[in-house]
């Protein structure tokens, strides 16, 4: 059965011998081992960072323009080959063909970005700050950084962490999820391909022992994590007691608030999309629905009804699926129980997906969608992420008793506004506590020129992912003060024993 290597210094090969423990890879259509990858170990982590240390400070050195060119390049090769990488992609995921080439180009837009790395990463300077005084700074790369990514975005969320890092003339380090590795190694190959020196660039697979190893690492100044959150808290927990820069994003549990004037129309395939799509795994999936009103619940909730009805759950290569399966049989019996969860809590059961099956894939990781209504803030199944295809209705009386559902959840990822009301719109964006919000839009994902943050549980650090936030994550600021001898004796001399001031 092939292996999913490492990709260590510019080649995918495993380096270390203790290095042998191998964890299997599915197609989750059918439920079958597809493959197994590798999982470093310490010995391995240390061999990869050693590698990024050497490689690092002439990448750096290279002018900017260059490094962007390398970048220009990986954009057109990952363009030349999207067809091939959706259906990678989708086949160890199991998001569909079209939704795994979204995963991608999200990425994409972020490289694309960071080809203008030559005017981000610019610093500020005054000229004649005193007297011959002038003061410039420079933002210098951390040296060698490390992304940590989860299984739902195996090309979006590296794409995020690597463009910004690289561009900014750091060695970069990735550890995706062992879940889905396969992606990750072949845009290893296209930075190759497009220029990137050796050992730059590696991909080194794992679970906690490789994190915790990079984690502990003298050598990597900064790591940027996302995945669930109590894991992100640890990670942040952990790199900073280390002293090292830390960014992690956790997980989230998403809100779509309903008013009555709402284009019902557009709202209900907005919701349905944004529930079910991907099968729920996203971090910016819409879980949770909140209509105002009574009469806004029921019209709701006999459109969402007859919207399920139509859907088609499919295996991921099927071109008319609106989504797929979910990661793992482990992952569709933590949904599972988190349905019981409900219907034993007391919410309403109104579609149940959990008997789904799909004729010749029996074994295949599936949910059908699940659909409930009245559930009440304290119920488990609403505080927790399930990251399924389960959509939850919580009835509200009133705007601000809405808002306030999702600004008291542990969670801040996204939310969203349906609504046809100005006035309440920006009522809601002035006081709602989430990081990234959407006004008639389900999926607030900030363009690549934006930047990608939630609040509360949902992140943990400062900066934000990508935009010109990346580029301040992963460089470091140095400030010059000059003062050169001048022929017409602007510069004063003697020593000064106060601290000195430009007045
Ligand atoms: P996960 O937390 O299980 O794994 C994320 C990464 O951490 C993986 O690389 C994994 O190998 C590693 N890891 C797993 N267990 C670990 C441990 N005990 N110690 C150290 N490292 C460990 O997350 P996942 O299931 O792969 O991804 C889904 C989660 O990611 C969801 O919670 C989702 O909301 C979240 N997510 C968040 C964002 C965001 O930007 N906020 C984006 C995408 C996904």
């Amino acid at each position: 059965m092939t292996i999913v290597e490492h990709y260590f210094a510019g080649s995918a090969r495993a380096r270390t011998p203790d290095g042998d423990r191998l964890s299997p890879v599915y197609n989750p259509s059918t439920g079958e081992v597809a493959r197994q990858v590798r999982l470093a170990s310490v010995g391995d982590v240390a061999a990869a960072v050693a590698a990024a240390k050497e490689a690092q400070p002439a990448w750096a050195a290279m002018n900017p323009q260059r490094r962007a060119r390398v970048l220009f390049k990986f954009k057109d090769l990952i363009e030349q080959h999207i067809d091939s990488l959706a259906e990678l992609l989708s086949s160890e995921h199991g998001k569909t063909v079209p939704d795994a080439r979204g995963d991608i180009q999200r990425g994409l837009d972020v490289v694309e970005f960071c080809c203008a790395v030559p005017h981000l990463q610019k610093g500020e300077y005054t000229h004649g700050a005193g007297p011959g005084i002038d003061v410039y700074s420079l933002r210098a790369p951390l040296g060698v950084c490390v992304g940590i990514t989860p299984f739902n975005f195996p090309a979006m969320i590296p794409l995020w962490m690597l463009a910004p890092a690289l561009a900014t003339g750091n060695a970069f380090i990735l550890k995706p999820s062992e879940r889905d590795p396969s992606v990750p190694v072949r845009l290893a190959e296209l930075l190759a391909e497009a220029g990137l020196p050796d050992g730059v660039f590696q991909v080194v697979h794992g679970d906690k022992v490789s994190v915790d190893a990079l984690l502990d690492h003298p050598d990597v100044k900064a790591v940027s994590f996302v995945g669930s959150s109590d894991i992100a808290q640890a990670v942040y927990a952990r790199g900073t007691a280390n002293g090292k820069r830390i960014q992690a994003m956790g997980g989230a549990k998403n809100h779509g608030i309903v008013l009555p004037d709402a284009d019902f129309d557009q709202a209900v395939e907005d919701i349905l999309g944004a529930a079910y799509g991907s099968a729920g795994e996203r971090c910016m999936a819409l879980p949770v629905v909140v209509p105002v009103g009574e009469a806004t619940a029921e019209e709701l909730r006999r459109r969402l009804v007859a919207g399920i009805a139509k859907l088609r759950v499919g295996v991921s290569n099927d071109r008319d699926a609106d989504f797929g399966p979910v990661v793992s049989a482990q992952h569709k019996a933590k949904i599972l129980s988190y349905i019981d969860a409900g219907v034993e809590e007391g919410a309403e059961l109104v579609v149940d997906g959990r008997n789904f099956t799909l004729q010749g894939h029996e074994n295949g990781f599936f949910v059908g969608p699940t659909l409930f209504d009245r559930v009440k803030p304290k119920m488990r199944s609403y505080q927790d992420e399930i990251f399924g295809p389960v959509l939850q209705i919580v009835r509200a009386a009133a705007l601000d008793e809405a808002i306030a559902l999702a600004s008291q959840h542990q969670y801040g990822n996204g939310v969203a506004l349906f609504t046809r009301d100005g006035g309440a719109a920006r009522r809601f964006v002035e006081t709602v506590e989430v990081g990234m919000v959407g006004i008639n839009v389900p999926i607030p994902v900030p363009v690549a020129y934006h930047s990608f943050g939630g609040w509360k549980r949902s992140a943990f650090g400062d900066h934000n992912q990508y935009g010109t936030e990346s580029i301040r994550f992963f460089t470091k600021t140095k400030v010059v003060t000059q003062r050169w001898p001048d022929a017409g004796g602007a510069v004063a001399s003697g020593s000064a024993f106060v601290i000195p001031t430009m007045a």
